[in-house]
């Protein structure tokens, strides 16, 4: 393990913080408090919710339409309900529980499941969606979380085979060839959300606003003043939570992944949640982040956890391959490394 001895803190204060310090760092340069009298155009309005295990926050401009995040959330809670891997009764916890029995699922879940088979095939299995057993060994939310016992990873990667997840897409049916195999979209599926919401608040006539599920964020359109969102990237590791330098973005997603955002500390060792599915260990590749700008955010999310795990090496060589998505990657002495059509 690379990482050093670092205080041990909770990790949903961490996810609080980031998702704060995100916020503040994407309020408009004339980000003033919302004054009644405020005319449409220089209105905005946020809110804040827990969903998907973290912090997400909804800002729309030039609206005071309520019911516009009323919708986000509503649309929060209806895909959590289907790609949970722990909410009974979620399409994902069916699939998990069908004893290698065909499941029906809702299109979208196929939809989804047929983009994460896709980045599983691309990244050569570095991007796993069929990791479910292994992560589930490695319990950082729970009180007091312990590095699994080898024998347990061990008998967990005889069921991580992507290959396994069977999809139908004219009955919309999945089956587990392995009946012992745990699906899990935790990777992905925050920014397939994401990009709901923006074609949502599309949809009823917003044309500014700023989805934060977490981290992974989305910049719908640009400013009022007609100026680029600007989106933080932390610093990893820093306790104030500081940015180590910040993106100007419109109609584009940002996702960041990083060790930094949940883990645990056994007999000096960091141990995180970005799982190397050829070990069954924490993601060793040398990196402290790695961050994806996209058109979508279900790409953005699917890529910077296969970058992660691939390492700056190939993570760049797969991002170069791909038209129209950038990357910036933290190396461990916080070296900035950007592939060579990044905005700057
Ligand atoms: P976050 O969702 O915390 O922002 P990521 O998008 O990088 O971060 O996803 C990490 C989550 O995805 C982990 O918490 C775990 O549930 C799952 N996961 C970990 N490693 C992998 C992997 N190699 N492939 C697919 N999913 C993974
Ligand atoms: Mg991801």
């Amino acid at each position: 393990m690379f990482f050093t001895k670092l205080h041990k803190k909770n990790p949903f204060i961490k996810n609080i913080s980031m998702a704060v310090i995100l916020s503040l760092l994407l309020l408009p340069l004339s980000g003033c408090a919302v004054i009644k009298s405020a005319t449409k155009a220089n209105s905005k309005i946020t809110r804040t919710g827990f969903a998907f295990d973290t912090v997400i926050s909804i800002t729309l401009y030039g609206t005071e339409d309520e019911s516009v995040l009323d919708g986000c959330m509503e649309l929060a809670e209806k895909y959590e309900n289907l790609f949970s891997a722990t909410i009974e009764g979620s399409d994902i916890w069916n699939i998990n529980h069908s004893d290698g029995n065909s499941v029906s699922v809702d299109r979208e879940t196929i939809e989804l499941l047929q983009t994460a088979l896709y980045y599983a095939e691309l990244s050569q299995g570095a991007f796993d969606p069929a990791l479910g057993t292994v992560i589930d060994l490695w319990d950082y939310n729970s009180e007091d979380p312990t590095v699994p016992e080898e024998t347990d990873i061990e008998s967990a990667l005889e069921h991580i085979d992507y290959t396994d997840i069977q999809l139908d897409t004219d009955t919309l049916e999945v089956t587990l060839s392995d009946p012992e195999l745990l699906v899990n979209l935790g990777a992905i599926a925050k920014g397939y959300i994401a990009d709901r919401m923006r074609d949502y608040i599309s949809s009823q006539n917003v044309s500014s606003a700023i989805i934060n599920l977490g981290g992974n964020v989305y910049a719908l359109g640009s400013k009022p003043d007609g100026s680029d969102f600007t989106v933080g990237v932390q610093k990893p590791f820093d306790s104030t939570g500081s940015a180590i330098t910040s993106l100007s973005i419109s109609d584009s997603s940002v996702v960041t992944s990083g060790p930094y955002e949940r883990y645990f500390e056994q007999d000096g060792v960091i141990y995180h949640h970005i799982l190397d599915p050829a070990t069954g260990y924490p993601s060793d590749s040398g990196l402290l982040s790695v961050t994806i700008l996209s058109t979508d955010s279900v790409d953005g999310d699917a890529l910077s956890t296969t970058c992660f795990v691939l390492g700056e090496e190939k993570g760049l060589e797969l991002i170069e391959s791909l038209p129209d998505i950038e990357a910036l990657f933290i190396t461990s002495d916080y070296e900035l490394v950007y592939t060579s059509g990044f905005p700057r």
